[in-house]
């Protein structure tokens, strides 16, 4: 598994984007391709390739996320009308960056997933 990714330059600000949030355990910022007014990745600060790799040890780091998702979606004001959170693992559901990352979309109704 490759240790350097896309996400880990973002988090690093090798390259530039608008962070909307970091602290010493994730990272926030606005997806590249959104697929809806309001659509934002959270990934934690260090490498977990994939939901298979995490352990007990990441259990705190994995909290964070939903709690800086909760965050922003105050802030964007999507928290009333709701919003949907998703994180891929592997080929099957997409994934598309080897580094885990949740979605938050929302700001316009999603409708149903399956
Ligand atoms: P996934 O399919 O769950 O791995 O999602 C990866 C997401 O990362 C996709 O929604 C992409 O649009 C997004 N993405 C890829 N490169 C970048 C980038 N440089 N900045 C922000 N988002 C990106």
């Amino acid at each position: 598994m490759k240790k350097d990714n896309i996400f880990i330059n973002i988090i690093k600000k090798k390259i530039k984007v608008d962070i909307l949030y970091q602290d010493e355990l994730v990272t926030a910022f606005y997806d590249l391709n959104p697929k809806a007014p309001v659509h934002v990745l959270i990934v934690p600060n260090i490498l977990i390739p994939t939901v298979n790799h995490v352990t007990t040890n990441d259990e705190i780091i994995l909290g964070r996320l939903f709690v800086v998702a909760a965050k922003i979606a105050k802030k964007k004001n999507i928290h009333s009308s709701g919003y949907r959170l998703i994180v891929n693992c592997n080929h099957h559901a997409g994934q598309e960056i080897y580094h885990l990352h949740m979605h938050l979309l929302g700001g316009k109704p999603l409708g149903p997933l399956l």
